[in-house]
């Protein structure tokens, strides 16, 4: 008999995990409490995949043999209690991919920023090189849709902490950690170990022949590393030290070495600039070297990578005053990484949804380099309560438009406006593509 097989969430991982269960030949339902978005709908119809929409039928979903969770759906969840007190396995949408996806090889990266930048860039390289590779993960198609419909040789994977809660056998060739710093603490029951533990476990299947890449400079990634015992090949990069094998940052030249020769090249050649980026870059062109990708080939393409929407994006120059759209800043560090690489003073908008955020890694960057703060959002009150007493002005304010015209009445030429709001977008915006969107809107109509 055919696995019955129930998915939880039908959006991009949900019904690319029912396409690829059925081809595979499960029994497939899924199941959706809230209302099924296009193109997901259409994709199931198409697919030939029974579901439900609006509600869990708890006699279907408890009957099942296996379940696939959909990463945006918490364990608090009703239904995920009751299926966790079932003793029903329960599995995330890489696991299944990762069950699926034959021979092919897989460059899993996670952390808390830079994900998506260095998934982009590490593709970049890959593609350049010509490998017959796919880009999957939340940066856009998922896993198992890509691994059913358009296999390739090799997956560079973006990777959540809710994806690696419920991986078993998950095993990446090559595990990429950026960085730990404090996010979405409320899907973790407030505890930042909860989530330290859920990104090591990108690492916890691997093999001698695997490869794990990290930074030695992040202090929560080498207080936690001493406790696992993983079997694969560490490669560590840094800017404080000079690993023998891995990366670092040196007088402003990058040296990689995973094999004999190394690749030596100048931070001035990178396509994406900021202190983040180099450590970006450090963690793609290691990962890429593992591939025995040529060193020709990675400078090339670290040369020629096209930056990302939404990160520290120029949008404009207006009457001397600089643009810059950073709204996929969603937590205070990688507002930190905006503020460090900021050289003119800056009217910083900041503020939405707080995700349990600790404003006092900002102090020192706020003290120094902002003149103002234009809060935006709904609730105000935790930024007032930490910032206040360190800029001379903040203001509230309740849409990109108006953040906007106070953020520009606020700067003078030589100035910076800086949208990077170290909070979710969910307050005012769709998401936080929306909330880039309206403020370059907001821009252009100065
Ligand atoms: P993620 O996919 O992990 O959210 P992104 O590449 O989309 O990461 O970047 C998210 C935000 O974090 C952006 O504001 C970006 O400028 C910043 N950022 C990028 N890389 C890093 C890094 N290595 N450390 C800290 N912040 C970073």
């Amino acid at each position: 008999m055919a696995k019955k097989f129930i998915i939880l969430g039908a959006a991009e991982s949900g019904v690319g995990a029912a396409i690829l269960a059925k081809r595979q030949g499960y029994d497939v339902f899924v199941s959706d409490a809230g209302v099924i978005k296009e193109p997901y709908k259409e994709e199931l119809e198409e697919f030939g995949i029974r579901y439900e929409e609006g509600r869990h039928s708890e006699d279907k979903i408890l009957a099942a043999d296996e379940i696939m969770k959909s990463p945006g759906i918490p364990e608090k969840n009703e239904m995920v209690k009751k299926i966790r007190a079932a003793g029903i396995p329960v599995i995330s949408e890489i696991e299944l991919a990762f069950r699926f996806k034959g021979d092919s090889r897989i460059i899993a990266i996670t952390g808390s920023n830079g994900k998506s930048t260095t998934t982009a860039l590490t593709f970049h390289i890959c593609k350049t090189a010509g490998l017959d590779c796919a880009l999957v993960g939340n940066i856009g198609i998922s896993f198992a849709k890509q691994v059913a419909l358009d296999p390739k040789e090799v997956y560079v994977a973006e990777i959540s902490s809710f994806q690696l809660d419920d991986i078993d056998k998950f095993r990446p060739d090559v595990a990429v950690l950026l960085n730990i710093t404090e996010d979405h603490l409320d899907r973790y029951e407030y505890k930042f170990e909860n989530y330290i533990r859920s990104k090591f476990r990108i690492a916890m299947n691997q093999g001698p022949e695997d490869f794990f890449i990290y930074c030695a400079d992040d202090p929560v990634t080498m207080k936690y590393l001493k406790q696992y015992h993983f079997l694969s090949n560490p490669l560590p990069f840094s800017m404080n030290q000079e690993p023998s094998r891995g990366a670092f940052i040196k007088n402003h030249e990058m040296h990689v070495k995973t094999g004999d020769e190394p690749l030596v090249m100048s931070v001035d050649d990178f396509a994406i600039k900021g202190k983040h980026n180099q450590y970006n870059t450090m963690a793609a062109g290691v990962a890429a070297s593992t591939m025995g990708i040529r060193k020709d080939k990675i400078r090339e393409a670290v040369t020629t990578f096209q930056s990302l929407e939404h990160r520290m994006e120029f949008v404009a120059n207006i009457r001397g005053v600089e643009f810059i759209n950073d709204s996929k800043a969603t937590n205070v560090n990688s507002t930190w990484y905006a503020l460090e690489s900021m050289t003119k003073p800056t009217v910083l908008i900041l503020g939405g949804v707080d995700k349990g955020n600790d404003y006092s890694l900002l102090f020192e960057g706020v003290k120094e380099k902002v003149k103002a703060i234009v809060c935006m959002g709904i609730d105000n009150t935790k930024i007032h309560e930490a910032l206040g007493d360190k800029v001379p002005v903040m203001v509230d304010t309740a849409s990109a438009e108006e953040a906007v015209q106070q953020a520009f009445r606020l700067a003078v030429k030589g100035d910076v406006v800086l949208l990077s709001p170290a909070c979710a977008s969910f307050d005012l915006f769709r998401n936080y593509e929306d909330r880039g969107q309206q403020f370059k809107d907001a821009v252009k109509n100065l």
